[in-house]
């Protein structure tokens, strides 16, 4: 790991006047530090929001869930508001790496992150979630915008995600054994606003099967998912699964959670 100078601000503001040249926001640390070791990454300051506690906590209106950026995985998954109001995302967050991971990992973490394989993304995309920066508020639709890119600008910090109530949802994943990571994640939600499925871990980023969307808006079924081929072009392949298995799964995880949404 190279040098770097450590600041822990207690404020969101006093934290964006820090984020100059080459600093980096550090959350749980659970990405970051690895990448540091690795020397994948290099930042001259590392930006602690630990301290800041404007970022934390979880707030239920009846329509919407508010989730800090800081609010650990372990809190969502364990909070009686989240599981009442939309249990699917607390089932989601439960099925996040393990103990330590959810310990220490955050939701601006995942989200500022976008693994292509990470769990949050799914959520945030398949229930149309708002993303608050300190800056502005930003459509899950417009957030996700490749591999590890979002449409964050330097300097702009995550500062919570809303979450929409939908009337039914459910998230299933194909995990990787190891990691936990999803293989293949879908998550499906009945929405005021229409169906709306968000596919994690099949393609360079988090996406909506726009043809699931369809034929599960005509009939919320199992069996509208399953008749729903996904096409395996520009789908990953590596070492897990090739492309062709993860556009099979694509189906199989769809159909699974209009089942679990339906239950
Ligand atoms: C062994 C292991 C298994 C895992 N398994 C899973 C899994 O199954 N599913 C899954 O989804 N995830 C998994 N993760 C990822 C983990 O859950 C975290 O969500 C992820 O590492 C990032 O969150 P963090 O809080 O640790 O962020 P950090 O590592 O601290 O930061 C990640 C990036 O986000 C930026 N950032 C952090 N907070 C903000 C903010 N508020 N605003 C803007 N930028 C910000 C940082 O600068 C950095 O670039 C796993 C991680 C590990 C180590």
């Amino acid at each position: 790991m190279h040098a770097f100078k450590y600041h822990r601000p207690a404020s969101v503001n006093d934290a964006a006047a820090l984020l100059k040249g080459e600093a980096k926001l550090l959350a749980g640390g659970q990405t970051l530090i690895q990448t540091m070791k690795l020397r994948l990454a290099s930042p001259s300051d590392i930006v602690d929001l630990g301290s800041v506690k404007e970022l934390g906590g979880i707030k239920a209106s009846g329509t919407e869930i508010t989730i800090g950026a800081m609010t650990r995985h372990a809190e969502v998954e364990n909070s009686a508001d989240v599981k009442r109001a939309i249990p699917a995302l607390a089932a989601l967050v439960g099925m996040i790496g393990d103990r330590q991971v959810r310990a220490m990992g955050t939701i601006g973490g995942s989200l500022a992150n976008n693994d292509p394989a990470a769990d949050y993304p799914a959520a945030a995309l398949g229930l149309g979630a708002t993303i608050a920066t300190n800056k502005r508020k930003i459509a899950a639709d417009d957030f996700f915008k490749g591999l590890f890119e979002t449409a964050l600008q330097p300097g702009e910090i995550i500062t919570s995600v809303s979450f929409p109530v939908p009337k039914r949802a459910a998230y299933t994943k194909f995990k990787n054994q190891a990691s936990r990571f999803a293989i293949v994640g879908v998550f499906v939600a009945d929405t005021s606003g229409g169906v709306r499925v968000a596919v994690t871990g099949a393609g360079p980023s988090v996406y909506r099967q726009k043809d699931m969307e369809k034929a599960l808006s005509a009939k919320f079924a199992p069996e509208s998912a399953a008749g729903v081929k996904q096409s395996a072009n520009g789908l990953n392949t590596d070492l897990h699964a090739s492309a062709e298995y993860r556009a099979h799964l694509v189906t199989v995880m769809a159909k699974r959670a209009v089942e679990a949404a339906l239950k």
